[in-house]
């Protein structure tokens, strides 16, 4: 950069410094610092509590004079780095968001250097092939079209195998809206004049959209959102291994066909949040095909188990659905916002493009014609970054071994005698609790027992975060018992792939010694 020309006199040289391209060394230098500090730490949970921290966060005034950097850089060491959960640590096995790669780290400065905007070509060239090529990457291991197919898509313009957004939740959306859009066709056009209008001219009263009582929030989310309302989710129960009740399912198909009730989608999840549990998706494409309605398969959390060896299975029928919503930040271990929602057919996504013209032109290849977002980042080049450096067999290997580890966690759990395995892990997500002295020789735990299991469980877990070393999570869990209501359950999520099961044992031993100091442990029942 040269020195500041006639443009830039009104500019204070505390602002240019930080516009002008060598950047500031020792701010760079100090990032990197932390970065390293923060990796080696151990700890997940720092001490001090939200409440304690809030007092800090009071003061709202926008800064007047832009602070000294080294004031900025103290806060950053003081504050933001102590006070971050550790997601990457090997002992946080309760939650979606974990390690990454590090090559992710230097790949973001390069990222953020380019700024380029997804939105449209003249903000973002080759960014938007990357993009294109990513998903009809995804679209192929998904539905495994010829490559001369995809060969074609690449150079056309009005076409649309999927699209990328900032997560699952948008993911869900956009196919809940090209279902939405696509049903009760040759009524009314559904985006123009609403789904009020084509749902009255068709004749029908209600229309609803069916998924497991697993079904992500986002679901419902998305219905609110479409005006197709919340309510309008039919919630069906799921059989003893956590998959939606086949029979149920088509009972309830039956009953709204009877009753005239439209039916906009049928959604099948692969890797449900809860407990990783995957529905029965042929089956589910059989029923959505012999009904005439669209498939969503939400697969934001297991859509990477297309790369296992042993576990691919899981997902046979996936191939038959109209949509597919997979999270580039779940299991294929990218930072957040990598959503995406892939389509069967090219022309799914017809019934939501838009048009500007400054901005969005008609048969261009500006990406933004399609996504529900304005502006994007290129994060698109993580994924493809992922995809050169790891390679498929490098995803086989990470989802093969956190299922693996799951499965033997879950193995000693069940061996055990003061833990009890709630459900079967399928994945790498399942459920467990901890059962105190006075309660495991019972043979029946009514409804007050499990009452006060769930309690003990609930401060067993709080007890455990607040240390600050190691982490599960938490969750309702429905048994099929009814009479016994919701019980609480110890949530375990294996992705970290420093996470060994020594680990995980060494998790529940902390659990044991907790549950030990807790004085419910000997209350006489
Ligand atoms: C995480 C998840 C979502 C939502 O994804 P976000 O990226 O958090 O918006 C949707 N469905 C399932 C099954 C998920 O696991």
């Amino acid at each position: 950069m040269t020195t500041p020309t006639l443009d830039t006199a009104n500019l204070n040289s505390s602002v240019l410094q930080y516009f002008e391209s060598k950047g500031n060394i020792v701010f760079k230098k100090k990032v990197q610092e932390l970065i390293e500090a923060y990796l080696h730490n151990d700890i997940i949970n720092a001490e001090l509590s939200l409440e304690e921290l809030i007092p800090k966060f009071g003061f709202t005034t926008i800064p007047q004079n832009g602070h000294a950097l080294g004031t900025f850089i103290e806060e950053l060491e003081e504050q933001l780095l102590p006070h971050s959960i550790n997601t990457g640590s090997p002992y946080f096995i309760g939650h979606m968001t974990s390690l990454l790669p590090s090559f992710i780290r230097p790949l973001s400065e390069l990222l953020t250097t380019l700024n380029q905007n997804i939105v449209k070509v003249e903000t973002a060239k080759i960014a938007t092939l990357y993009e294109k090529q990513a998903l009809a990457m995804m679209h192929q291991e998904i539905f495994g079209l010829s490559e001369d197919y995809y060969k074609q898509y690449i150079s056309q313009t009005n076409t649309c195998l999927g699209m990328v957004c900032s997560g699952g939740t948008l993911a869900n959306v956009a196919a809940m809206q090209c279902a939405r859009n696509n049903s009760l066709q040759g009524s009314v056009d559904i985006e123009q004049y609403g789904f009020s209008e084509a749902l009255f001219k068709s004749g029908f009263t209600r229309s609803v959209i069916i998924c497991s009582q697993l079904g992500h929030y986002s679901l419902s989310k998305s219905l609110g959102l479409l005006g197709m309302g919340r309510k309008n989710l039919i919630s069906i129960k799921t059989n003893d291994r956590q998959q939606v009740d086949l029979i149920e399912l088509k009972a309830e198909l039956l009953r709204c066909k009877a009753e005239n009730i439209h039916v906009t989608a049928i959604v099948g999840i692969a890797g449900a949040t809860e407990c990783g549990s995957f529905d029965p998706l042929e089956d589910m494409a059989d029923l959505a095909e012999e009904f005439g309605t669209h498939f969503h398969v939400d697969a934001a959390w297991g859509g990477a188990v297309l790369f296992s060896g042993t576990h691919r299975h899981l997902l046979k029928g996936i191939e038959r659905a109209d949509s597919v919503t997979i999270d580039g930040h779940k299991q294929l271990y990218l930072p957040m916002g990598i959503g995406m929602v892939l389509f069967k057919t090219p022309d799914t996504a017809k019934s939501i493009t838009t048009q500007a013209d400054y901005i969005i032109r008609k048969n261009s290849y500006d990406l933004g014609r399609v996504s529900i977002e304005g502006s994007r980042p290129a994060n698109i080049l993580y994924l493809q970054a992922a995809f050169k450096l790891l390679g498929k067999d490098g995803y086989r290997e990470l989802v093969d071994n956190s299922i693996s580890t799951a499965s033997r966690m879950a193995e000693v759990i069940e061996k055990s005698d003061d833990f009890e395995l709630l459900t079967r892990p399928q994945s790498n997500i399942f459920l467990y609790r901890y059962i105190p002295t006075a309660y495991r020789q019972l043979k029946f735990l009514d409804r007050d027992a499990n009452e006060e299991i769930s309690n003990f469980n609930i401060q067993l877990q709080e007890k455990q975060k607040m240390a600050g070393l190691f982490f599960v999570s938490r969750t309702l869990f429905k048994p099929l018992d009814q009479p016994l209501g919701s019980i609480s359950a110890l949530r375990v999520v294996l992705a970290n792939p420093l996470t060994k099961l020594e680990h995980c044992l060494k998790v529940l031993e902390d659990q044991r010694t907790i549950a030990k100091s807790c004085s419910i442990e000997y209350k006489n029942i």
